[in-house]
Order: structure tokens, then C-alpha cells, then sequence
């Protein structure tokens, strides 16, 4: 449920409300707006309508609204106002700027990502994406190059000022991947690991959360809602393709999500175009048909040498395409009311 505080509520009558609302076993979760506090109470359903009794009656409440959809804090319902997630102090991604993220599927070497972090800064892109860990489909295949690959990805991003997301496959790794990353992914084999989720939480970082590969727009907001539900809020829904009997693209880009998540959901929306197309060619349509469906950013694989990749090369942009696509975006983001930063 949600307690809409009144305007010029006090504190002290704020904070009556949290104690009665722990002491029915139910979570708090405060947003205090410019114009009035909203406390979300998420708990057992059995108790509700009993506890949204109590709390209506206490001074400063001016309503208690059950909240219908079952991803709580996640839905709009919760929070009207489109939430904006600070990366780093320069970054922010949501509202009326469209940020893009770039980099390779994996770091490999300490100069392939400098190759990569220089490129994709130049075309203007403003998080460095790459993975250390990572989630391959043989076991042969490159599995990445673990803390190794974090502190070179951690470095090429500080020597070209982006901020650095990449992916962790396990709950044994947070810490280690929270200890360099600004943004932690979660990618799409991992979208229902509740254990992972329930961990990436508990920090303050922001998650990308990257959708299932045969999941619902339903499990995939009930995913966010786990994160969401553990006290950190700062999680970017991602876009990735699901996969359907279609096979002339490794996955399909489901652009019906993308527009779905801007009416359900007040979390900023990201669209990967590289691993819903799985050629490089595909990348940069899809990539502006993502943008024209309401994406608040894309997340783009970019490799120095695409031929040369240890994974997702076939996928990859070269920096010349990439510079190419961002140039084409700025005109998209334009036609849909927006800026893209760069
Ligand atoms: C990736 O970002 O390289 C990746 C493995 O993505 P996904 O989880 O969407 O397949
Ligand atoms: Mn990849």
C-alpha cells in the first residue's frame, strides 16, 4: 500500500507512521517528493486492509491507496514521477536525456579496452561497458578475465572519465565486482537468480537488469521488484531480445516491452540492440528503433577489432559504425523530445 502523507506532514508524524507500519512485520519505504512525503508499506498480504484501517486514521495521513499490481515498489503506482538514477556525479540516466553506453562484450587485454574506451568516448558515448565475468554457453568458450579484467576496465575508464558497468554471474562476486563497477549487471541468464538479486540490493549501486531470455514483461518487473524491495532503488531495466521461433535474428528485440515498461514501471528503460541482433549490421536500426519506442539509453557492443573478439564479435560495431549510429541517434532522440548527451 501507499500512505500519502499531507502537505507540511511532520517528521514526527512521519515517523509514527514507519514505527506502526514495522511493528505490523511490513517494510517501509519512504520517497519524500518536493511536494509531499509517499510511504510504501510492502508486507503479507492477509494483513492489509487491517493496517490501512490503522494508518488512516493516524494524524498527518491524508490517504492509504492499496497497490494492485504485484511488483510494489516497482510499478507506477508507487512513484508517478519517472525516476532518474544517478550513475556518478556527471552521469544520470532517465528524464529528457538519452545516455548511451558502449565498450566491448569482454575485456581482453589491457589495451583492447583502451582501444575501446577511446573510441567509444570520441562518437560520445558516457558509460564504459565490459564483461570480466562472463555468462558463455560453452564452457570451452573465453569465460572471461575476472578481477583482472575489472581493475583494467576500472582503469580505461578512469583514464577517459566514463563510468564502468559490467556484468556479475554470481553472489560470490558482488563484492568483488561492487568494489570497481558503478553499475553492476545482471544479465539476462540470471534475470530470476533471486539470490543474486536479493544481494545486488543490498548494495547502493545502481543494477542493470537485463531481461530473460524467455521471460514475461510480469517476471521481469517482479525480478526488479526483488532488488527493488531490499532498499536499493537504482535499478535500469534492460531490453535485450527475448527468444521466439524466429531465427534471422539471434533474439527478438521486443519493442512492445519497451513501451509497456513506460507506462508500468517509473524505473528508466535501456535498450541493448547488439545481443537482440547478433550481426553488426542489425545493431543500428534496432538501436533507433529502440530509442523511438521511449528507451531513457542503449547499451552498445563496440570492439576495436571486432574480427579479432573473444565473444559477441560478429555482433560488435567498429568504432567508425558506432560514430556513425551515434550521429544518426542524435536526430532520433530529437524527434522524440529528447537530448542525447554526449
Ligand atoms: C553481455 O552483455 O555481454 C551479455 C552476456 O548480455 P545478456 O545477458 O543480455 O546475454
Ligand atoms: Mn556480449
Amino acid at each position: 500500500m501507499i500512505v500519502v502523507m499531507k502537505h507540511g506532514a511532520s517528521s514526527e508524524q512521519i515517523d509514527i507512521v514507519i514505527k506502526e507500519i514495522n511493528q505490523f512485520g511490513y517494510k517501509d519505504h519512504p520517497i519524500y517528493g518536493v511536494e509531499r512525503t509517499v510511504i510504501g508499506a510492502i508486507g503479507d498480504e492477509q494483513s492489509k486492509w487491517k493496517l490501512m484501517d490503522i494508518l488512516a486514521q493516524l494524524p498527518g495521513v491524508d490517504q492509504v491507496i492499496p497497490i494492485m499490481k504485484p511488483y510494489k515498489l516497482t510499478s507506477h503506482e508507487v512513484k508517478q514521477q519517472r525516476s532518474v538514477i544517478a550513475i556518478n556525479k556527471d552521469v544520470s540516466i532517465g528524464g529528457d536525456n538519452i545516455v548511451v553506453m558502449a565498450g566491448p562484450c569482454s575485456v581482453e587485454s589491457e589495451e583492447q579496452i583502451h582501444a575501446a574506451a577511446q573510441a567509444v568516448k570520441t562518437a560520445g558515448a558516457k558509460v564504459l561497458r565490459g564483461g570480466a565475468y562472463k555468462p558463455r554457453t560453452s564452457p570451452y568458450d573465453f569465460q572471461g578475465l575476472g578481477e583482472e579484467g575489472l581493475r583494467m576496465l576500472r582503469d580505461a575508464g578512469r583514464a577517459y572519465g566514463m563510468p564502468i558497468v559490467t556484468e556479475v554471474l554470481r553472489e560470490h562476486d558482488v563484492d568483488t565486482v561492487a568494489k570497481y563497477a558503478d553499475v553492476l549487471q545482471i544479465g539476462a541468464r540470471n534475470m530470476q537468480n533471486y539470490g543474486l538479486l536479493k544481494a545486488v540490493g543490498q548494495l547502493k549501486k545502481p543494477v542493470l537488469l537485463k531481461r530473460g531470455l524467455a521471460n514475461t514483461v510480469k517476471e521481469f518487473l517482479m525480478s526488479a521488484e526483488y532488488i527493488l524491495s531490499q532498499g536499493n532503488y537504482n535499478v535500469l531495466l534492460c531490453e535485450r531480445g527475448i527468444r521466439t521461433f524466429e531465427t534471422a535474428t539471434r533474439n527478438t528485440l521486443d519493442l512492445g516491452c519497451v513501451a509497456v515498461l513506460r507506462f508500468e514501471t517509473h524505473l528508466p528503460v535501456v535498450v541493448d540492440p547488439s545481443h537482440a541482433a547478433g550481426q553488426w549490421s542489425l545493431v543500428a536500426p534496432l538501436a533507433r528503433a529502440g530509442l523511438a519506442a521511449g528507451a531513457d539509453s542503449l547499451i552498445v557492443e563496440v570492439h576495436p577489432n571486432p574480427h579479432d573478439a573473444l565473444s559477441d564479435g560478429a555482433q560488435s560495431l567498429t568504432p567508425k559504425n558506432f560514430d556513425a549510429l551515434m550521429e544518426s541517434l542524435v536526430k532520433i532522440a530529437e524527434a522524440c523530445g529528447r537530448t542525447l548527451i554526449r
